[in-house]
């Protein structure tokens, strides 16, 4: 079995405190093959992305730990892109700055610069906001450059932290189809963020029923991410997620070198 963990958040992230070679140290222990750091860039409407992230360091210290870990942990260049609608130009400008090998394309801020996490979900329309952030994912997927679409169902993380909500995902089902026509049609992937395993939701982002949608609608292109920014939390529920792709009919999940996929048999 081959394990990836393609999702993980290191101290150069606004909300990250792990050392890279602490993270890859802890990913060996945990039996991973390869790992993908994916720090956040967000995108601001108003901050040039140089402000975001400092990613000349962080990418300087990959290549560093690359050389240091070779022949015992794969170690892929990746970052978490958050709503490169919210300034095209920017989002762009980084992509073409850097050389990398994965980018999760995410929805944190669906308007505003506001991440939904910022949201007083008691004085909102829980499926208005669903509604509101499944369009944003479509507009990202039709328009920009990713890997895989990151956490489909980020909003009801903290609509069930906070308000007990579980949101019926039944009368979205047209919206997540469109939404995984346009990221077939592109070549492109979702990713299943494992997080939510480990917090009272219990469940992946997104879930079960929405992975095998994807599988149903031809979808091949799957990554597994534990979403990690503390080492505790690091890769522990990426082997539970490859169980639950596989229950939805997948084979393999993807890696990506260079963004490029490459399909490895679980
Ligand atoms: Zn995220
Ligand atoms: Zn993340």
């Amino acid at each position: 079995m081959y394990l990836a963990d393609y999702h993980i958040h290191t101290r150069y992230s606004f909300d990250g405190v792990e050392r890279i070679e602490d993270i890859c140290n802890k990913a060996i222990e945990l039996g991973m093959d390869e790992i993908a750091l994916t720090d956040h860039m967000d995108i601001f409407s108003n901050k040039p992305y140089g402000d975001v992230l400092d990613c000349r360091q962080l990418y300087n210290e990959i290549d560093q730990m690359k050389e240091k870990f070779e022949g015992r942990l794969t170690i892929r260049k990746g970052i978490e892109l958050g709503q490169p609608q919210a300034n095209p130009v920017e989002a762009k400008q980084f992509l073409q700055d850097y050389t990398l090998d994965f980018v999760i394309g995410s929805i944190h801020n669906i308007r505003d610069d506001v991440d939904v996490y910022e949201y007083d979900f008691k004085k909102l329309d829980c499926n208005k906001v669903y509604e509101d952030y499944i369009e944003a994912l479509i507009e990202l997927a039709m328009n920009y450059d990713f890997d895989v679409v990151g956490h489909l169902t980020y909003p009801l993380r903290y609509m069930f932290q906070r308000e007990g909500v579980r949101l019926n995902l039944d009368p979205y089902e047209d919206r997540f189809r469109k939404l995984f026509k346009i990221v077939i049609q592109r070549g492109k992937g979702i990713e299943v963020n494992t997080s939510g395993l480990l917090q009272s939701m219990n469940e992946t982002m997104p879930s079960l029923s929405v992975i095998k949608l994807y599988k149903e609608c031809g979808g091949e292109v799957i990554t597994i991410g534990s979403d990690a920014h503390r080492i505790e939390h690091l890769s522990t529920t990426i082997r539970q997620g490859q169980d639950l792709i596989r229950e939805a009919g997948f084979e393999y999940i993807t890696t990506f070198e260079e963004r490029k996929p490459i399909f490895k048999k679980i």
